[in-house]
C-alpha cells in the first residue's frame, strides 16, 4: 500500500509513472545486452533507446539527432555552458545568464568565471521576469552564449524565451534555454524560438531519476563533456542506461499527450489554493507572477516564520512541501532567487512552495490549507517579533506584504 500523504513537491521530483514503469522492467533483467554489441540482446536495446530518443523528439517537434541523453539536467547544463565556453573561446569570452537560475548553470558561471570568462548576471523584475531590454543591452560583440531557463524551479516564473530568442536570431551568440522544469509541463518549440541547446530531466515529469538530455540544434558543434566511447554518436561517452532511456521516452509521451487538461486542472486548483491561503492567512504575499506562471506552482511567504520550521510540521501531517529550492535544503541562507526579486531577508525565509499535480483534489487542498493556518499560527506564537507587532500594531522593519 502506498503511504497516505500529500505530495506538493513535483518541482523536487515526480513519482515514476505506472506506464513508464512498466516499459523499464524489460531493460532491468531480460533485455540486458549492451547496445553497442551487435547481437540481437545487444540490438534491441539500441532499437529502445533509437524509440525513446523519437518520443522525445516528438514531443520537442525536432529531428531525433537533435537529442542526447545524459545524466539529467545538471549534466546537460554544465555540458553546454562549459564546452560552448572552451570550443568559442576565440569568438570571444563573456557569457549571459540570469541571477535566478538554478546552481547547475550559476555555479557553471562561477567556475568558468574562475578560468577567465567574463560573465553578465542579468537582473531580473520582482516577478522574476527577464526582460528583453536588458538582455539587448547587455549583448556585446564577444559575447558567445546565453542561458536563460525556461521557468523558474522556485517562483514558477515563465520567461519570455521566445522573444528572447527572436533577439539573438540575429547574434551569433548561442541560446541555451534550462527547461528542467517546463519539459512536459508546458509546449516548447526549440526550432521556432531560435533556441539552440535546451535541457531536461526525467524525474520532473514522472520518468526516473538520474537521466535526462539534451537538445541541440541541428549543425552546431559541442565538443563532449565525457570522453571515452562513441555512444551518442560520441557526444557522450558512457555505455547508455537503456532502462531509464525507455522510461524517459514514455513518460515525455505520456506528458505530451495530457499536457493541456493537466495544464488546466492544475492551474485552477493552484489558483483556489493561493485565494484560500491568502483569504485565510495573515500577512503573506504571493511570490512570482500571477500570470506566465508554471500551472503547478504556488510560493508563499509568511511573516513571522521560518519556512523550514513550517516545512517540519506539515510533514508531521503527512504533508509534503519545500521551502525554497529542494536542492538546496539544508542550507539555512536565503534563496537567492527570492532576494532577487526584491524580498527581504525575512520574507524569503519564510517562503515555503507547494508544486502540485494534476492528481491533487479539492479536498487535500483543504486539508493542507487548514493544517498550514495551524503550523503558521503555532510557528508564530513562538516568535517575538510577532508578540511585538501584535503589542506594537507594527513589524519591526516597519512594513509588511499582502500577496
Ligand atoms: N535546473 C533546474 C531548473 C532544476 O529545477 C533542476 C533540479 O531541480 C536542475 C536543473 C538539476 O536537474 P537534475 O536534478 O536532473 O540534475
Amino acid at each position: 500500500m502506498e503511504p497516505a500523504i500529500i505530495y506538493m513537491d513535483h518541482a523536487a521530483t515526480t513519482q515514476l509513472s505506472k506506464e513508464a514503469l512498466q516499459e523499464m522492467l524489460p531493460y532491468l533483467r531480460e533485455e540486458y545486452g549492451n547496445p553497442s554489441s551487435i547481437y540481437d540482446l545487444g540490438a534491441n536495446n539500441k532499437h529502445a533507446i533509437e524509440r525513446a530518443r523519437k518520443q522525445i523528439a516528438q514531443v520537442l517537434r525536432c529531428p531525433p539527432a537533435c537529442i542526447f541523453f545524459t545524466s539529467g539536467g545538471t549534466e546537460s547544463d554544465n555540458w553546454v555552458l562549459t564546452r560552448t565556453a572552451e570550443s568559442r573561446e576565440k569568438q570571444g569570452k563573456h557569457i549571459i545568464t540570469s541571477k535566478i537560475e538554478h546552481h547547475a548553470v550559476l555555479n557553471t558561471c562561477h567556475y568558468l568565471e574562475k578560468r577567465g570568462w567574463d560573465v553578465t548576471y542579468l537582473d531580473v523584475d520582482e516577478q522574476g521576469f527577464v526582460e528583453p531590454w536588458k538582455l539587448r543591452q547587455a549583448l556585446r560583440k564577444d559575447t558567445v552564449l546565453v542561458s536563460v531557463m525556461t521557468a523558474n524551479n522556485e517562483i514558477g516564473t515563465i520567461q519570455p524565451i521566445a522573444e528572447i530568442g527572436e533577439i539573438l536570431a540575429d547574434h551569433p551568440a548561442y541560446f541555451h534555454t534550462d527547461a528542467v522544469q517546463a519539459f512536459g509541463h508546458m509546449d516548447l518549440w526549440p526550432e521556432k524560438w531560435h533556441i539552440d541547446f535546451l535541457s531536461a530531466s526525467a524525474h520532473k515529469f514522472h520518468g526516473p531519476k538520474g537521466i535526462g538530455f539534451l537538445y541541440k540544434r541541428e549543425g552546431i558543434e559541442l565538443p563532449p563533456l565525457l570522453h571515452g566511447g562513441k555512444q551518442e554518436g560520441g557526444s557522450r561517452a558512457g555505455t547508455e542506461n537503456v532502462a531509464a532511456i525507455v522510461g524517459m521516452g514514455a513518460a515525455a509521451r505520456q506528458a505530451a499527450e495530457a499536457m493541456k487538461e493537466r495544464a488546466e486542472k492544475e492551474r485552477r486548483m493552484r489558483d483556489y489554493m493561493i485565494a484560500r491561503i491568502q483569504s485565510e492567512i495573515p500577512f503573506c504575499r504571493l511570490n512570482g507572477p500571477r500570470r506566465n506562471r508554471l500551472s503547478n506552482n504556488i510560493n508563499m511567504s509568511f511573516s513571522f516564520v521560518e519556512g523550514e520550521t513550517i516545512v517540519i510540521l506539515l510533514d508531521m501531517e503527512g504533508i509534503c512541501c519545500s521551502s525554497g529550492s529542494a536542492c538546496n535544503s539544508g542550507q539555512s541562507a536565503a534563496s537567492h532567487v527570492l532576494t532577487e526579486i526584491g524580498l527581504p531577508e525575512d520574507m524569503a525565509k519564510g517562503a515555503i512552495r507547494f508544486t502540485i499535480s494534476e492528481s491533487v483534489t479539492r479536498e487535500e487542498i483543504d486539508y493542507t490549507v487548514a493544517k498550514l493556518k495551524e503550523a503558521v499560527a503555532q510557528s508564530r506564537s513562538m516568535s517575538e517579533a510577532y508578540a511585538a507587532f501584535v503589542r506594537n500594531g507594527r513589524m519591526r522593519n516597519g512594513f509588511f506584504y499582502r500577496g
